[in-house]
């Protein structure tokens, strides 16, 4: 047996909002290096601040990570052998594993009212210097039976603690600087820095990696994970997200959920794709990846340490490529789950009118989102109206009623009704009335759209059918000569 360590991963979010860009990017590390080293991935919901965390927040998260197709081997909905994994149900352990500390003189009880340390740091914050609690308990520890206390791990008052981070190399930690930190509050609810590491050793994480925000907190964890006699796992904290002003990535700069671009019409190779270059990259050029891809060739060593610049327009222009790539009838599946999530007033291929499936070929080059869909072809399947652009050119053309009169018969008459006679047709017609293909098209093109760009005129003609192709000459023709 060789002495390689299980992988095991651990993506613990604390349900206080949506996922973000940012919780996704570490879930997407998290389990790109489970999955490239065969471990396992855990997800694990840090609820303890009762006060902000919310059932909704819980679902959001699972839903966007399931939506992303980031799926966890351990974890809410899937149980596991370290369970439970919400941390609000895990109270005995924090409890038991606070006793044990005690009893072995790790942790103390400490008595100091609240009023007593507030003012000792507003003292420290007068004189600029830096409030640490002065271990006014540590030696009596326990000795006071009554009254409200909150538990200290004793920590080393010199030394040094040092991350091996994997990412940023060793970081140095002067134990001189941190003090005897709270892992039980008065309430009896655990600290973050406590529950979160009791889980990391409970689960047998042995790669935790998470935002740059929280190396300050791992020593403090390193802390706790000693003192109950287990391993410390590897760390990699990843670099932060910046918005394209350099400021941390937040709502300022748009948006920032996973829920947001699912619902703007973004699909999930793009987010996964782009992701994944916020803070790694496999060779510093390709830029296309699909997740088999990103498996097979993520590593941690390719994480860099500089932040991260959240680009929309790169995620834009990338979400348009990944749309090409799908595979029409994947696309037109896609699409119609997108329709199905919002409320529109009219669906394609309800009513005789053409449905998504025969839409798709007219715009798939052209999308760069799902909501692109609804824009380029809405004039389908949607309440028709005239954009006001195209209203006017109507009405101003002179060419007009003859046009729609001369196209109305040619649409009426063909046989079969196809693209190639509809195209051979109408240029037939044009030219005996001298004028250019593309201005006789025009009047025809608002007619049956009430816009003045569309997919290919002949292709739109097919879609929309014969039937409604002329219903919707006739009502133009009719309204310019009623107005005329
Ligand atoms: N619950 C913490 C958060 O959402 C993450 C904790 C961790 O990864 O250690 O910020």
């Amino acid at each position: 047996m060789g002495n390689e360590v299980t992988v095991r991963t651990r993506f613990a979010p604390s349900p206080t909002g949506h996922l973000h860009v940012g919780g996704a990017r570490t879930a997407l590390f998290s389990w790109l290096f489970a999955r490239s080293m065969g471990g396992a991935f855990i997800l694990r919901i840090e609820d303890t601040d009762t006060a902000r965390s919310t059932e909704a927040a819980v679902e959001q998260i699972i839903s966007s990570m399931a939506w992303l197709g980031l799926d966890w081997d351990e974890g809410p909905g899937k149980g596991g052998a370290c369970g439970p994994y919400r941390q609000m149900e895990r109270a005995g352990l924090y409890e038991s594993a606070a006793q044990r500390l005690f009893e072995e003189g790790r942790a103390y009880r400490c008595y100091c009212s609240p009023k007593a340390l507030e003012d000792a740091r507003r003292a420290a914050r007068e004189e600029g210097r830096q409030f640490l609690y002065p271990g006014t308990c540590r030696e009596g520890a326990g000795k006071q039976a009554s009254g409200d206390y909150v538990v200290r791990l004793r920590t080393p008052d010199s030394g040094s603690t040092v991350v091996r981070d994997l990412v940023r190399g060793d970081v140095e930690f002067d134990d001189a600087l941190s003090d005897d930190f709270i892992i039980v509050r008065s309430n009896g609810v655990p600290t973050y820095n406590f529950a979160a590491a009791v889980d990391d050793d409970a689960m047998a994480v042995s790669h935790v990696i998470r935002g740059d925000d929280h190396l300050p907190n791992t020593p403090k964890q390193i802390h706790v994970i000693q003192a109950l006699g287990g391993t410390v796992p590897a760390y990699a904290h990843l670099p932060l997200i910046l918005g394209p002003d350099q400021s941390p990535l937040s709502k300022r700069h748009g948006s920032v959920s996973v829920e947001e671009f699912r619902s703007k019409g973004y699909i999930r190779e793009a987010m996964i794709n782009y992701l994944a270059l916020l803070g790694w990259s496999l060779d510093g050029e390709t830029t296309l990846f699909t997740l088999e891809e990103l498996v097979s060739s993520f590593t941690l060593e390719r994480v860099g340490k500089n932040a991260a610049v959240f680009d929309n327009d790169k995620l834009l222009w990338m979400n348009g490529s990944h749309i090409r790539s799908l595979p029409g009838n994947e696309l037109a599946q896609r699409v119609e789950e997108y329709l199905a999530g919002g409320p529109l007033e009219g669906l394609p291929g309800s009513d005789g009118l053409p449905g998504v499936a025969d839409l798709v070929p007219l715009v798939h080059e052209k999308m760069k989102t799902l909501e692109d869909f609804i824009t380029l072809t809405g004039f389908f399947f949607l309440p028709f109206a005239y954009e006001e652009k195209a209203l006017s050119k109507l009405l101003d053309d002179e060419n007009a009623p003859g046009v729609l009169a001369a196209a109305r018969e040619v649409i009426a008459a063909i046989e079969p009704y196809d693209a190639g006679g509809l195209e051979s047709s109408l240029r037939e017609r044009a030219d005996k009335m001298d004028i250019k293909l593309g201005r006789f098209l025009q009047p025809v093109r608002i007619a049956v759209s009430g816009r003045t760009v569309t997919p290919g005129m002949f292709e739109t003609l097919m879609a929309l059918g014969r039937e409604k192709s002329l219903e919707r000459i006739d009502a133009a023709a009719g309204m310019l000569s009623s107005k005329g």
